[in-house]
């Protein structure tokens, strides 16, 4: 028989109506002849409700009880969508993630698979049940206890079973009707692509378009998974919304395809710190230990009188998402007072965004650089952390200025026009 995976986002079965609704849908793949696996995230606003839980009870949480807590709001909706299922008719058995097993490593809050057996759910397929509904975002770790994927893991489950039951294709249902230039949120310029490469999906999604989870995109990418995005709320067929495919499937592409943009940034800077080779390590190593995922990194020479220091001392200015800040700081005080590190001052500029142009046309083109400080120029952004890869360019500026800078980015790389 083949088989679907079909993934719901949390708009998407946000209240019951919701739920019918991605049940028809499911029900319509089914009548076709299709055995569906039906993957599904949290009622929408669910997860960040037991994520605010948590940090009030314990700000710097076990990551192993958060799990316990946050990985709770896809149980709900698993049950309550084979539920609707039956209720349509539909045989349908749920799945939470220790049922199946979904095996992952043992990093909680940021797991990664290691294996799906398919013993289970095969098992119920063959006694004539239809669908498999499974609980997104969650799985099983070695220690035995519940971990779940980082924000969005439910994009990541869709395709990680997508690629152990060797599904036809990936369908991941949300509320926008698939991927565009940019945020269709920000500007309503933005287009909608009907294609877009593994590579500049990767690069989208890592630079803050939520629309896929960044992992999703690579096990698609390494598994050959047809992935495609699309919406719940409009009539589909096989030709909508998105697809994420190889880069050779696409015909026509420009030198820029995307801008994303991250409003969850912060930048720390450590003022003047002493310059001597090793010094980088024994800033980041302990940032690494505490956890904290750092993105951009300068080093530049210290502006400050630095006559009561010999030798040669330096500025240190790293980005890192928001809710990482605390652990920062903490992990540096306490490698200063172990006299690992010496600084005079730790800066926190909380508010701070990260805009980023995105094309696999830049690995080949000049001038991507120059064209995008000159649209932010004109808009009178002052860039703060610059950073570049092969096929991306992205810039840290002040929050309040994330929009104005995706539209005057959109308009510079002719985006709107297809
Ligand atoms: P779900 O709950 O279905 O997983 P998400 O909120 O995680 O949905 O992702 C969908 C959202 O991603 C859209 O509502 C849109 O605002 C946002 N988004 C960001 N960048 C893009 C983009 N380039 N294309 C489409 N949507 C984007
Ligand atoms: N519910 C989880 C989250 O909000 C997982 C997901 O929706 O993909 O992050
Ligand atoms: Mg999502």
């Amino acid at each position: 028989m083949p088989l679907l995976v079909m993934k719901f986002g949390g708009t998407s079965v946000a209240d019951l109506d919701r739920i019918k609704n991605a049940a028809t849908k499911v029900q319509r793949e089914v009548e076709r002849g299709y055995d569906v696996i039906v993957i599904v995230s949290a009622m929408s606003g669910k997860t960040n409700e037991l994520v605010g839980w948590v940090e009030q009870t314990s700000p710097l949480f076990d990551a192993r009880e958060y799990d316990a807590v946050v990985s709770s709001g896809e149980n709900v909706t698993a049950g309550l969508m084979a539920l609707t299922l039956q209720e349509m008719g539909v045989p349908a058995r749920s799945w939470q993630g220790w049922q199946v097993p979904i095996n992952t490593t043992a990093q909680h809050s940021a797991a990664r698979f290691v294996d799906i057996p398919r013993a289970n759910i095969d098992q119920k397929f063959a006694e004539g049940f239809k669908v498999a509904v499974v609980a997104g975002f969650q799985g099983l770790g070695p220690d035995g206890r519940i971990t779940t994927l980082g924000r969005g893991g439910s994009d990541t489950t869709a395709v990680a079973f997508a690629a152990a039951f060797g599904a036809e294709r990936c369908d991941i249902y949300t509320d926008v009707d698939g991927v565009y230039t940019t945020d269709p949120r920000i500007t309503s310029k933005a287009r909608k692509l009907n294609k877009i490469a593994f590579e500049e999906m990767l690069e989208l999604a890592s630079l803050g378009a939520k629309v896929l989870q960044t992992r999703s995109v690579e096990l698609a990418m390494r598994y050959k998974v047809r992935l495609r995005v699309l919406s719940s709320f409009e009539d589909t067929d096989e030709n909508s919304g998105t697809l994420i495919c190889a880069e050779e499937e696409i015909m026509e592409s420009k030198v820029v395809n995307g801008v994303a943009s991250s409003r969850d940034e912060a930048k720390i800077t450590l003022v003047t710190v002493e310059d001597r080779p090793g010094i980088s390590a024994a800033i980041f190593a302990p940032l690494a230990d505490a956890g904290v995922n750092v993105d951009m990194i300068v080093q530049n020479i210290s502006e400050k009188d630095y006559e009561d220091h010999p030798g040669s001392v330096t500025d240190m200015t790293f980005s890192v998402p928001i809710n990482q800040v605390e652990r920062a700081k903490r992990a540096m005080e306490e490698a200063k007072a172990a006299g690992h590190i010496a600084y005079d001052e730790l800066v926190v500029d909380t508010e701070v965004a990260k805009v980023s142009v995105v094309g696999i046309g830049m690995r080949s083109h000049a001038g991507v650089a120059a064209k995008m400080f000159k649209a932010l120029a004109d808009e009178n952004v002052n860039i703060k952390v610059i950073a570049t890869s092969e096929i991306k360019i992205s810039v840290l500026i002040d929050r309040k200025y994330m929009e104005l800078a995706v539209q005057a980015l959109h308009d510079a790389f002719g985006l709107e026009a297809a």
